[in-house]
């Protein structure tokens, strides 16, 4: 019968138990690999494959010079979108206001 085993992450590097009950859920599936994977891993990359990545990313329109703007964020219609290049303008613009006398 099956006994549990000590498997490594190859993530994490830390180490996961392959439990007994899951390599017979293996087996029952026909998958003969060990899990690369600690569950939590295998978590995070189940779901970096349904978003299509580790972080989620937005397209958005620059409220500045119009083009295509990419957010981590989920754009709020009360808060301008800007692209890179125009962030730092606008980020820039508004230090030196911010530095002058009211
Ligand atoms: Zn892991
Ligand atoms: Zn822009």
């Amino acid at each position: 019968m099956h006994q549990d085993r000590t498997l490594v992450c190859r993530d994490c590097a830390e180490e996961f138990v392959f439990s007994a009950g899951e390599q017979a859920f293996f087996l029952s599936k026909g998958l003969q690999n060990d899990p690369q994977r600690c569950l939590s891993c295998r978590a995070a990359a189940k779901r970096a494959r349904v978003i299509g990545g580790p972080r989620e990313f937005h397209a958005a329109i620059c409220g500045s010079c119009g083009g295509q703007a990419i957010v981590p964020f989920a754009p709020r219609n009360d808060r301008p979108i800007y692209c890179s290049s125009c962030f730092d303008k606008v980020q820039a613009a508004r230090e030196v206001s911010s530095a002058a006398p009211a």
